[in-house]
């Protein structure tokens, strides 16, 4: 295949940015001769308490594993029972259903807003019923769900919230969440974070993290990540082994100091495609709830004839990617799972267009000559 003019992303050219600073800190794990745990998991769990204001990180082995631990753990203490309802916005990517289905929980599958394509408070306040117990925030595409009235709600019903903050990576609410923090991740009971290589900040690997404010739960997810094990030697839990490699820790230690930065220029390339695409065949993500909202995991447009647009800018050199074009409902592994209809949701997956944005791979001036390819389109 020939290589595309303008690239979706080249995970080379993202880590390229880093690589000294990245070999640097890959050398100091070889040489500290430590390969589990230890002082670079430290360092980067205190890192992402900075960023994201929560007391409590817990580093996991990856995203999926950060939201089952945090699932179970609620669980464990009590908070949630096997069986209880998890209300959660159907157009999320399968991951944050599979944590929940893991759990024994049951998910509440719901249309998200038509424009934010997010869970909102109304939209809980409209769908809770006596069995809803739990509302699953989504973060998606980096943008954060989440406003006063879903907090109002949260707290009127006593909902626990669990935050799915693998694509938002030190997004900002414009309300308070439930404790101290506006931060994506801390703005509920607890929350999961991916670093997935393709995430808005990326481990060169597998990498997860638990965020909450309740020591209790902090632990609780701590022993599980560990065979269950409280201490050395003494199992209190039947647990696994999810733990963060502190390879990736350090690794990720590196790049989460220049998270602000990138994120600063995800939005720069956000405004370009928002100040060039003026095609009635596309609708854009608003922009005017910016900056401090999204972290641009992905700038995604849409458009009724999606797969033709998506062909269309392929021939003129320009790759995206569908973010997601089977719902988990629609999955096979769910196709006894019930739910409502969700026509919102199933008119995103054949709409939705995930455009170049990585700082590394696409520059401001690519952003805007995308732009202009997308106006040819008729
Ligand atoms: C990536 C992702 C996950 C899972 O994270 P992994 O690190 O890949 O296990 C969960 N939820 C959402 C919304 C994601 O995008």
């Amino acid at each position: 295949m020939n290589k595309a003019k303008y690239p979706f992303l080249d995970l080379g050219l993202v880590n390229a940015v880093y690589a000294d600073r990245i070999k640097e800190a890959v050398c100091r794990v070889i040489d500290s001769g430590r390969y589990i745990g230890g002082e670079e998991n430290s360092t980067f769990e205190r890192k992402m308490s900075e960023l994201t204001e929560a007391d409590c990180i817990v580093g996991t082995s990856n995203g999926l594993d950060a939201l089952r631990l945090s699932i179970m753990a609620l669980i464990i203490s009590g908070r949630l029972h096997r069986g209880d309802k998890v209300m959660v916005a159907a157009n999320t990517y399968i991951a944050s259903i599979l944590a929940i289905t893991d759990a024994g929980l049951t998910p509440q599958l719901v249309d998200p807003d038509d424009d934010s394509m997010l869970l909102t408070g109304d939209i809980v306040r409209q769908n809770i019923t006596a069995d809803t117990k739990a509302i699953m925030p989504v973060h998606l595409y980096g943008r954060v769900a989440w406003d006063e009235s879903m907090g109002l709600i949260a707290q009127e019903r006593n909902l626990i919230v669990i935050e799915d903050a693998a694509q938002s990576i030190g997004a900002k609410a414009h309300v308070k969440g439930l404790f101290r923090s506006s931060r994506a991740g801390a703005l509920g009971h607890i929350g999961a974070f991916s670093f997935y290589p393709t995430k808005n900040i990326g481990a060169l690997g597998d990498a997860g993290a638990i965020a909450t404010h309740d020591p209790e739960l902090a632990d609780i997810c701590r022993a599980l990540a560990n065979y269950g094990s409280d201490r050395r030697y003494h199992n209190f839990y039947r647990g696994y082994n999810c733990r963060l490699d502190p390879m990736q820790a350090a690794i990720l230690s590196v790049k989460l100091d220049y998270c602000a930065n990138e994120t600063q220029e995800r939005f720069a390339r956000a405004v370009a495609y928002e100040n060039t695409i003026s095609n009635p065949l596309i609708r854009k993500p608003s922009i005017s709830r910016m900056p401090t909202d999204s972290v641009w995991h992905q700038y995604v447009i849409r458009c009724p004839r999606r797969d033709e647009l998506q062909e269309f800018l392929a021939r003129h050199g320009v790759q995206t990617d569908i973010h997601y074009a089977v719902p988990p409902h629609m999955q096979p592994c769910y196709s006894t799972l019930p739910h409502r209809p969700l026509p919102i949701t199933e008119q995103i997956a054949s709409e939705v267009l995930s455009l170049p944005i990585t700082p590394a791979c696409t520059s401001v001036k690519d952003a805007s000559d995308i732009g202009r390819i997308i106006n040819q389109f008729k």
